[in-house]
Formats: structure tokens, C-alpha cells, sequence
């Protein structure tokens, strides 16, 4: 690499990049045994060099400050949040991204490969969900910026049916009605965003013991206040139970009363590859929208996610993103650009880590990965259940299992001073939540590293630490040790 005035580069580009290699590869080597929690790190602040010390020498200094920090939320048992990890060709897709350095913009432009190739991996992408090709697609950083812009499409669309154009207007509180059972915090982050506001949501109810939107109640909103346009937010898996709105009867719904039906799935989407529960996304191929995260059951590096909005709104969408206030836009299709579809302008070809893994890996990769997760799901609910102080407290419909602590359903402190406990051994890492109101604790897989040896390590520590946490304390409970 030749070395610039303004660059001095102290290290060769070769040199630099095989000590990259060698450092990532020795990090992901040690990758399953990474704590999956630490301290607070507690950084000193940072002196800016005047001069700067070389790539080499700065990869030594971050190994030497941050490299013993590092969490392996990566890997094989961060089963917080819905956290995926990163397969060894996403890996390299995301290098490419960075190597290549590409704006994806325009289809048309000259010499515009970047879009091209993000319009294909959609491509490859519908097929991977059996979606039809009438959804228009594009990558954005998250399941949030997904459900933001099919929102502001949706938005868009509620107000031309009250004869104004919001993206210019703006919205007038009260104008557009959003119903949701059990929405992903992310789609009332959205609501707030959209200025649309997240106390315009209105609360569906839910089926008994499940998250999934009662049809009847809905119906009877529906029936209330009519001609005013209605956004329906459906989940395509609810973060506590993996549950899922019936589509089917809101498509039916929907062509009775005509709202728009956006379809959260963000980690869901992926069981339309498992025939056995597909059949629970049955209909979502008729939503208006649809939210998908690459970064959770596709195992791509973050940031990565699709929207997916039916392209008979191009012009609604245009409307929305168009980065140029263009006063007549023709058809937006035949001079696409990325550019004007969604939030951001200038992006990284963000597409290329899941083109290189579908053409890798292929629809059986993927199913192989889903399959074992749900299966992973189910043997730990089965070791749960047979814990004797652990109680699922729903079943497990995919792969997410949800649980308390049998003898303390009742005490949030006592759930919560078992999980700080527990994070901090660092050998499995677990988040909280109320379901039911009970506070639970969740595990949710979508990690393709995990194997059932992972289960039994993390229900050896949980043993561990309620014992240590029981004999501190005044209870004396019995823990069955014969499952272990
Ligand atoms: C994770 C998740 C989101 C938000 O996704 P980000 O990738 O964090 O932006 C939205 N909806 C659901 C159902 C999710 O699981």
C-alpha cells in the first residue's frame, strides 16, 4: 500500500491483514469458552494520539486493553435477547463488505453492481421463505429500522385514505389507528418515531394463556370508529413465547374491513423452512409488510435485517423515503434506487454476508440450523421441567423456553439476584421478563454453535448457583440431582 502524506502507514497492508486474520481466527477458536458475561469493564478515558502508533501496534493496544472484556455473546450459550452468532462464510461476506466498500444505490446506474447484488440476495431471500416476488426488499440495520419503515409505509398508505400525504403533512394526533396484541417493543419505538405516537397504540387482547391476538376482540375494534384507517401489527413470534398471531383469519379480516397488516418476524420468519410449524405463517404471504432480522436466525454479523413491503406501494414508500422532494415521481420502478426506499441514504452492502451464506449454506443449511435450535429449545424445556426448582411457565411452542424459579414464582428480587448471579458465573447467559405476571427468565436459540452439551452446562450452573444462593439464604429446598 502505497503511504500517503496524509496516511503515514507504518505496516504493510499484507502484514496488517494476516495479523487480522491470525487475531480472528484465534478469537473465534476461543470463542465457545468466552465468558459469557464479565464486569463492568470500567474504561479509563482515552488519550487521542498526536501521532498515530501504526495499525499493528493499535491492534496490540486494543488486544492488550479490551480483548480480556470481550463477551462471547457470539456464542454457544448467549441464549439472552434473541441473539444470534455469525457462521464462518457470513464472516467472510462481512470482510468483503468492508473490503469492497460499496454504496448500494441505483439498479440502473452505471456500473451499480452493489444494489444489483442486494436486490438478489432478496431474491435468494423470498425463495428461502417461499415468499412471493411481489415483495420489494431492502436491508436495513435491524428488526427496528424494518418495523419503522414498513410503518411508514403503512403510515403513508392510512393517510392517502384520508386524502393527505403525511410524508409532506405530517399526521394530526388521533388520525391513524394502530392495533397490536403483543408488539416487540421496537414497533412502539417505531410509533414514536413515525410521530405517529406510541400511545396511539390500541391494545388488542390475547387468547387465553397465549400472546396471539383474539380474533373477536379485534373484530369488534375493527367495527368501531369506521372509516378511519387501521394499521394491524401482527408478531410472527413473540420474544417471551414464540407465538404467533393467526394471519390467516387477519388476511380474512383484513379483506373485510381493509386496514394494513404489518407481520413482525423478526426471528420468527425463519420457521417458514421447518414444514412442521411453517403452517404458522400461513398467510403472512398476503401481509402489506413484513419485518425480518438477518443478525438473529440467519447468523449474520450485525447490523442486518430486511424489510419487505408488497410493491404495489412502491410510489406510497417513494412518497415516504424520497431523498429528492420531487413534486411529480413518476414510476418509481423503473429508475429504482435504494436511496429513496427506505431511512438511510449511503449504506454498506450490508446484503453481501447473506448472499454468500444462502449460496453457501443453502436452504438445508438454514432448515439444519432452525431444526436444531427448536430441538434444542425442547430438550431444555425437558431438563427444566425435571429440574425440580426451575417451572416453564409456558410451553415450548419454537425456541424460546420461558421459566421461573418454583419455589419464588411470586418474588421478583429473588429472580433477579439469581440472574445477576448466574450471568456472573459467565458460563450461560439469560435475560428477564414478566409473563403472566410472574418474572421469568428466558432462553431463546438461535446460536448455530449450541449443542445439548451447552444445556447441561447451563443447568449444572444454575444448579450451583441456587444451591449457593439457598444455603445463603433461609430456605431450605430440595433440588432433584438425579437428572443431572
Ligand atoms: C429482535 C426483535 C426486534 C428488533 O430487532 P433489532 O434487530 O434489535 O432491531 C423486533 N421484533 C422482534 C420480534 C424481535 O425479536
Amino acid at each position: 500500500m502505497p503511504s500517503t502524506p496524509y496516511l503515514p502507514e507504518h505496516d504493510s497492508l499484507d502484514q496488517l491483514l494476516d495479523a487480522a486474520r491470525a487475531y480472528c481466527g484465534q478469537f473465534l477458536a476461543d470463542l465457545p469458552e468466552l465468558p459469557t458475561s464479565r464486569p463492568d469493564p470500567q474504561l479509563q478515558p482515552a488519550q487521542l494520539p498526536e501521532i498515530g502508533i501504526g495499525g499493528l501496534a493499535a491492534l496490540a493496544e486494543f488486544d492488550a486493553q479490551f480483548r480480556n472484556l470481550l463477551v462471547g455473546s457470539a456464542g454457544p450459550r448467549y441464549w439472552g435477547f434473541v441473539t444470534g452468532g455469525t457462521t464462518p462464510t457470513s464472516i467472510v461476506g462481512d470482510w468483503l463488505t468492508t473490503v469492497f466498500d460499496q454504496n448500494p444505490k441505483g439498479l440502473t446506474g452505471p456500473g451499480d453492481l452493489s444494489a444489483n447484488i442486494e436486490a438478489q440476495s432478496l431474491a435468494l431471500f423470498r425463495q428461502l421463505l417461499n415468499l412471493p416476488d411481489d415483495f420489494m426488499g431492502g436491508f436495513v440495520t435491524g428488526a427496528t429500522m424494518a418495523n419503522f419503515t414498513g410503518l411508514a409505509v403503512a403510515r403513508q398508505w392510512a393517510g392517502q385514505q384520508l386524502g393527505c400525504d403525511v410524508a409532506r403533512e405530517g399526521v394530526r394526533p388521533g388520525q391513524i389507528r394502530v392495533l397490536a396484541a403483543v408488539p416487540h417493543s421496537s414497533a412502539i419505538k417505531s410509533l414514536a418515531m413515525l410521530g405517529l405516537g406510541s400511545t396511539s397504540l390500541e391494545n388488542v387482547r390475547s387468547l387465553p394463556d397465549r400472546e396471539a391476538i383474539d380474533i373477536t376482540h379485534l373484530t369488534e375494534l375493527l367495527n368501531q370508529q369506521p372509516g378511519q384507517p387501521v394499521i394491524v401489527m401482527a408478531s410472527g413470534g413473540t420474544v417471551n413465547t414464540v407465538d404467533f398471531d393467526d394471519l390467516t383469519a387477519l388476511v380474512a379480516l383484513k379483506k373485510q374491513f381493509g386496514f394494513w397488516l404489518h407481520v413482525d418476524a423478526a426471528f420468527g420468519g425463519f420457521v417458514a423452512l421447518v414444514p412442521s410449524l411453517a403452517p404458522r405463517l400461513a398467510g403472512w404471504e398476503w401481509a402489506d409488510s413484513i419485518a425480518i432480522d438477518n443478525h438473529k436466525w440467519l447468523n449474520v454479523p450485525y447490523d442486518s435485517a430486511v424489510w419487505l413491503v408488497r410493491s404495489v406501494y412502491a410510489v406510497l414508500q417513494v412518497q415516504t423515503f424520497q431523498n429528492t422532494n420531487a413534486p411529480y415521481l413518476g414510476d418509481p420502478m423503473t429508475n429504482f434506487s435504494y436511496l429513496n426506499m427506505g431511512p438511510e441514504n449511503s449504506r454498506r452492502l450490508r446484503a453481501l454476508p447473506v448472499w454468500l451464506s444462502l449460496i453457501g449454506y443453502g436452504r438445508t443449511g438454514f432448515r439444519v440450523i432452525v431444526e436444531r435450535s427448536v430441538a434444542l429449545a425442547t430438550e431444555f424445556g425437558q431438563l427444566i421441567a425435571k429440574s425440580g426448582f426451575l417451572q416453564l411457565e409456558a410451553p415450548v411452542r419454537v425456541n424460546v423456553v420461558c421459566f421461573s424459579l418454583r419455589h419464588h414464582r411470586t418474588d421478583a428480587t429473588w429472580l433477579a439476584t439469581f440472574q445477576t448471579a448466574l450471568n456472573a458465573e459467565g458460563q450461560v447467559y439469560l435475560t428477564p421478563t414478566v409473563y403472566n405476571g410472574v418474572s421469568c427468565l428466558r432462553a431463546a436459540f438461535v446460536n448455530w454453535r449450541t449443542q445439548t452439551e451447552d444445556l447441561h452446562r447451563a443447568i449444572r450452573t444454575m444448579t450451583t448457583v441456587y444451591q449457593q444462593l439457598t444455603e445463603a439464604g433461609t430456605d431450605n429446598l430440595r433440588i432433584d440431582r438425579h437428572f443431572l
